[in-house]
């Protein structure tokens, strides 16, 4: 059974869940660390799936309004803050919107959806 979700990444530093995050200097996708710093590039491989994805941004609209929490192909941090609840736990996920490449949150408590721009 194969998945087509994003591969979870660990920091090989500390441990913890890497984020993906677009370097705006070089166009490129990186994985960062939000605990030690530490930043990867995205594996050529990862990064042909990301630019699938963008072609496909019908249904990345269709996962932009889904409420995500219920899915576990997604990856999940303890490292953020719901603005509406304050809960720590939230499933995120970047996908590519007009305004270019998002992070997009969804509080595993309340639901709410935000993003970060990256
Ligand atoms: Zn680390
Ligand atoms: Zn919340």
């Amino acid at each position: 059974m194969s998945t087509a979700g994003p591969q979870l990444r660990f920091c090989p530093e500390s441990n913890d869940l890497l984020y993906p995050k677009e370097d705006k200097d070089r166009k490129v996708l990186i994985y960062v660390c939000r605990n030690c710093g530490y930043s990867e590039d995205a594996p050529s491989d990862n990064w042909c799936v990301y630019r699938n994805e963008i072609k496909h941004s019908q249904r990345e609209r269709t996962v932009i309004l889904q409420d995500v929490r219920d899915d576990p192909t997604l990856p999940r941090t303890k490292d953020v803050t719901c603005p509406s609840c304050q809960n720590h736990e939230a499933v995120f996920f970047s996908a590519s919107t007009e305004e270019g490449t998002t992070l997009f949150f969804n509080c595993t408590a309340c639901g709410h959806r935000w993003r970060d721009y990256v």
